[in-house]
């Protein structure tokens, strides 16, 4: 199969499942647009809950069978080498379906994709490096040791907001343990997830380690959360959705790792380089359009320089160039969806009446060129209050809300007043503040002087209403294998049988 943008453009995207692409039982397709210009460019299968189960039997044979049960750990290890080869190969192209299908930037596509391969080198390198541990027990003549294993059937939903690269993070690793995988990407993003697939199978996967199925989430997503044979899931998505999930597999007592939104506080403090830090802010909310979901939404600035920092933000604002987003210069591109843009003009109209300053933006750019697409113009609502709708709501777009603070008592209580806890950001030069910033703030991850800087190698995953489970490093080889303790005697003797042994 070819996997360029041209080869999916008015096509119909099946279902892949065990290796083969599978058509739905329904007969359903819905269309995927483009936002730059609102139209339809391919239509991908809507699974019904027959579909899903087809996949999810294809992934629980595959778990069974010796083919992928038996391959040793150095082999699965090489699988995904060869699958990090097929990813670098094909990155441009990959980037190029995600731009056309979310409308993010393609500089910043290529950016995720070219590192995606080191990301699967990366937990290629795991693969063989799972492993227990021998328990010293007050027992003489027994030995008592974990074993570290492969879960099952693990159950993937995405977002669109960077499909590949969020879905690399947890299947990457479960791979590497020897779980299968049944994934259902976004409804409005399903095409690279479906390049993916080829690739995985090239590598050399066996049928049905891999299988993708998409659709809505209400239909498909429930579907796959509800399947008796997924053992465990993996959401990245909204906060709303994340506990519809989580009640889902709670019913069934499977655990889930939830990767859900956030609204963030990014904090500048009079002591820094105030451009430096107002390019931090513009990068923490302005890149890709305001739709990453470590966005630093709720800025917090020391009162004696927030007149300062808030005229020079606008002036960066106000230099922002809007644009296609396969233009090398364009520096934000449209939103992803039209409810996503109506959500920011709600949300802005919200700002205003509650009786934030609009500084810049505020509305849809006025030019013609991009009169079709679904863009907004970056927006910077200052004098805002911490407990204004927009400032409490994730809105998942280009807006963020300016309010001064006098000191650390007064900040750190505006930080952490929030129902999310997914990133925060601090500028200061002074160690000893940032320290107790990042020591006090209730944020699953803290960046000092930078904003938006990302590793596959760091433990990542929100707290409070931004989810649980971590991703990245080594701490998701835990969460996406099961411990097992065994427990040998080798002393020859025969116990009481009515007493408990525990010396
Ligand atoms: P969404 O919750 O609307 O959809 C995410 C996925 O869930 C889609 O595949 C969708 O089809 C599916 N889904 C929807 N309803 C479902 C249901 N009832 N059962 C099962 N699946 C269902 O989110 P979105 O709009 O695609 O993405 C944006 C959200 O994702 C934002 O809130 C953002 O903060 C969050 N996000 C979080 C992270 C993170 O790492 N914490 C990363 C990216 C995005």
């Amino acid at each position: 199969m070819d996997l360029t943008a041209r080869a999916i453009e008015g096509s119909r995207q099946d279902f892949y499942i065990a290796n083969e692409r599978v058509a739905p039982k329904s007969g359903r397709y819905i269309p995927s647009y483009d936002p730059t210009n609102a139209e339809p460019w391919y239509e991908v299968a809507d699974a019904g809950a027959e579909d899903v189960d087809t996949a999810v039997q294809a992934a629980k044979k595959a778990f069974a069978d010796p083919a992928w049960r038996r391959l040793t750990q150095t082999d699965r290890g090489k699988l995904l080498r060869r699958l990090a080869d097929l990813v670098a190969e094909h990155a441009d192209e990959l980037a190029a379906i995600e731009t056309r299908d979310n409308g993010k930037l393609l500089k910043e596509m290529h950016a995720q994709l070219r590192a995606a391969p080191d990301s699967y080198l990366y937990f290629a390198g795991m693969a063989d490096k799972l492993q227990g541990d021998t328990v010293p027990v007050n027992k003489l003549d027994m030995l008592n040791f974990t074993l570290r294993e492969p879960i099952g059937v693990v159950g993937m939903i995405s977002p669109w907001n960077s499909p590949l690269m969020l879905l690399t993070g947890t299947l990457a690793p479960c791979l590497a343990i020897g779980n299968t995988v049944v994934v259902k990407p976004s409804e409005h993003t399903s095409a690279s997830t479906l390049a993916l697939a080829e690739l995985i199978a090239r590598a050399g996967f066996p049928a049905g380690v891999f299988n993708v199925v998409t659709g809505n989430g209400a239909t498909a997503g429930e579907a796959l959360t509800q399947h008796r044979d997924v053992v465990k899931i993996a959401f990245t998505g909204s906060t709303a959705t994340g506990r519809r999930i989580a009640a889902n597999a709670a019913s069934r007592l499977v655990s889930c790792q939830m990767e859900l939104g956030g609204k963030s506080p990014h904090v500048v403090f009079g002591d820094v380089d105030l451009d430096r830090a107002v390019n931090g802010v513009v990068a923490g909310v302005f890149a890709a359009a305001g739709q990453t979901c470590i966005a630093g939404s709720r800025c917090f600035v020391e009162a004696g320089v927030y007149e300062a920092f808030v005229e020079r933000l606008v002036e960066r604002t106000q230099r922002i160039r809007i644009g296609h987003p396969t233009d090398p210069e364009t520096e934000l591109g449209p939103l992803a969806l039209a409810a996503q843009l109506d959500k920011v003009e709600q949300y802005v109209g919200y700002g205003i009446a509650d009786g934030a300053r609009l500084a810049i933006g505020g509305r849809r750019p006025q030019r013609e060129a991009l009169a079709k697409g679904w863009y907004y113009e970056p927006t910077v609502l200052a004098d805002a209050r911490n407990d204004m709708r927009f400032m409490r709501d994730e809105i998942f777009g280009p807006v963020v809300g300016v309010v001064p603070f006098r000191d650390e008592t007064e900040l750190m209580a505006l930080a952490n007043d929030t129902n999310y806890g997914l990133a925060a950001g601090i500028w200061t030069r002074d160690i000893d503040r940032a320290m107790r910033f990042a020591r006090n703030v209730d944020a699953g991850t803290v960046w000092i002087n930078t904003y938006r800087s990302a590793a596959f190698m760091s433990p990542s995953g929100g707290f409070k209403e931004s989810g649980y489970g971590k991703r990245g490093g080594f701490e998701v080889m835990r969460e996406f294998s099961r411990l097992k303790n065994v427990v040998v005697d080798y002393s020859g003797a025969t116990q009481d049988p009515f007493v408990i042994r525990l010396r």
